[in-house]
């Protein structure tokens, strides 16, 4: 006579809450700040406004100490390689409603815009330096040039500091703050 087996116990499956790892915890509001953790998503809300997010982006911010910019003075490159080692880096995923979409990709067309606008200035200023070669407008080819870098130059720093909602203002070994972040949005976290 048989005998039904016995029943398979259901595993306890022991895996972690999203709470539970070490950096737990946040976001917070830090004064007009938004502090989280180095790796965070935040609530599906627009940082502008506190709107309902329609578009959501991850992004890496960097972020190393103000007084590494000191080290321009003796060579671009010197600080290049000593901020690319000791900056820090966060990861954020956020939302942005429509409307601060559309702001956003603005300013994105106005970016790139600029920097082709710098291209062909470039292209035009390298001719002109030919075309101008032991005349005496020679320097005018040079000035554009000149003119050129400067204009891409501006063009990649206003793409890396004013087309993101948010900026890193600073970075540690657990925690980024930023700045940027709307009142509306900054509400809903509680003070660390
Ligand atoms: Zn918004």
């Amino acid at each position: 006579m048989s005998s039904l087996p016995p029943p398979i116990p259901v595993p306890t499956l022991a895996y972690a809450t999203p709470g539970m790892t070490l950096d737990s915890g946040g976001p917070w509001r830090d004064g007009r700040r938004l502090r989280t953790t180095r790796t965070c998503t935040l609530p599906p809300n627009c940082v502008k406004c506190g709107q309902h997010a329609t578009k959501f982006l991850t992004k890496a911010f960097y972020w190393h100490s103000p007084w590494l910019y000191l080290l321009i003075l003796p060579g671009i490159l010197v600080y290049a390689i000593v901020a690319l080692v000791l900056r820090k880096q966060a990861y954020l995923t956020y939302g942005l409603c429509a409307q601060h979409n559309s702001t956003r990709l603005k300013k994105v067309g106005v970016t790139w815009l600029a920097f082709l606008i710098g291209i062909g200035a470039l292209v035009g200023g390298i001719a002109l330096a030919n075309r101008a070669a032991g005349r005496e407008w020679e320097d005018m080819g040079t000035l554009v040039v000149i003119l050129s870098f400067v204009i891409m130059l501006a063009a990649a720093i206003y793409g890396a500091v004013g087309v993101p909602a948010l900026r890193a203002k600073r970075i540690d070994d657990r925690y980024a703050w930023y700045n940027g972040a709307g009142d509306e949005f900054l509400q809903q976290f509680p003070l660390p």
